[in-house]
């Protein structure tokens, strides 16, 4: 079972943000902004490029809910998910990552 299979089981603890029947949202380990929050599907897929857009029918609206709970939304925020080597991916998980908090210059991530 994957990283991320495992805290959406709760095997591994984890700052959970928001959650609902479909996706997590849970405080990056390692944030590289003030807000760093990562959103995971809780079925697995390896990355961006194995869903559909059935799958992801939640995502963004659940992103939205997210930013505006941790209070980023009006100023801003940034969505990244990384896929595969070259894309910078560590985690075999779908996760989007939600930066935000400060002014965030393009190039950091
Ligand atoms: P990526 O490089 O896009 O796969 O991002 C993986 C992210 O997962 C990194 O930002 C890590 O800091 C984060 N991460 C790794 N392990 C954990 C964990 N146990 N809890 C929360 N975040 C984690």
């Amino acid at each position: 079972m994957c990283l991320f299979c495992k805290i959406v089981n709760k095997e591994i603890p984890s700052t959970i943000i928001l959650e609902n029947e479909d996706f997590l949202a849970l405080e990056d380990i390692s944030p590289k902004a003030p807000s760093h929050i990562l959103t995971i599907p809780k079925t697995h897929f390896t990355s961006f490029n194995d869903v559909t857009p059935q799958n992801m029918s939640g995502m963004t609206s659940f992103i939205q809910e997210v930013a505006k709970k941790v209070k980023i939304d009006k100023d801003g925020y940034r969505v990244i998910t990384n896929i595969g080597e070259n894309g910078g991916q560590e985690v075999p998980h779908l996760h989007f990552h939600i930066l935000g908090g400060k002014k965030l210059s393009w190039g950091n991530f």
